[in-house]
């Protein structure tokens, strides 16, 4: 059968952080938000940057593949969905040979009116780890360019679906680390049982420099890196899913 061609932005062969064990991480080409934060700013055009068919990624892959036992495949981005046949084709064929596929998007281009796709990647997808920026649809619209909307609506497919789901939520000072957005995010995911747990990760200042080199100015110039000891308190905030006062006292003692 003949497969689509996926544009690729770069290859991790030896990735640890995108799902379990150790993964051959796919980086896509391309990304429809436009997040001030975002350490992958030269991912977000759509122009040809490395051209791989299914064949092209499998044959890489297998190159590694003794590292791979406990690992699997990750599709990440930009945003993968912006290139949903590929990514159906890439994780049919791995599942096929019975290697794990992890599915790492902000579902900024999902449209559930238009989903018949996405359901077929999700078919073929082991593990979805979905970033969500900002829980508020105003602040997420300022920080990305977008509402979220089409975010959460993704993430009521992934319930309505059973698919195993980890929350990815980047924490950043002054923008989502208020008491408020911290207390809506946790009410709003205590509903969703696929979701395994939260990742809280500390907001840095590391691809900073990839907008300098595009000649950009930084959008959250002047904001600090999150402390870490911060973000792992909230992490175990969302983690524990605890009613409401408890959740609060809880979040005070640990930001005391
Ligand atoms: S969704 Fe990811 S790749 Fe896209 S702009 Fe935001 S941080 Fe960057």
């Amino acid at each position: 059968m003949k497969h689509s061609k996926g544009n690729i932005h770069n290859i991790e062969t030896f990735g640890t952080f995108d799902g379990p064990g150790i993964r051959y991480v796919l980086f896509l080409q391309g990304c429809p938000f436009k997040c001030g934060f975002c350490h992958n700013r030269d991912s977000w055009s759509t122009k040809t940057n490395s051209l791989m068919s299914v064949d092209d990624v499998m044959q890489d892959y297998a190159n590694y593949e003794a590292f791979y036992k406990k690992g699997g495949i990750t599709v990440s981005g930009g945003e993968p969905l912006m290139q949903a046949s590929f990514v159906y084709d890439l994780f049919k064929t791995a599942k096929n040979k019975h290697i794990h596929t992890t599915l790492d998007t902000s579902a900024a281009c999902y449209n559930p009116k238009n989903n018949a796709i996405i359901k077929d990647v999700l078919s073929q997808t082991d593990l979805v780890l979905l970033d969500i920026k900002h829980i508020d649809k105003q602040a997420h619209q300022t920080l990305t360019g977008s509402s979220n909307h089409h975010v959460l609506a993704f993430l009521d497919l992934l319930e309505a679906l059973n698919i195993k789901t980890i929350i990815r939520h980047v924490l950043i000072p002054t923008i989502n680390d208020d008491e408020q957005s911290i207390l809506s995010l946790q009410n709003h995911l205590k509903h969703y049982h696929t979701i395994e747990k939260v990742e809280v990760l500390p907001y840095h200042t590391n691809g900073k420099h990839k907008w300098t080199d595009l000649g950009l100015d930084y959008p959250l110039e002047g904001i600090p890196p999150m402390e870490k000891s911060v973000a792992m308190a909230v992490e175990k905030r969302l983690n524990q899913n605890l009613p409401l006062h408890q959740t609060l006292s809880s979040v005070q003692k640990d930001y005391a």
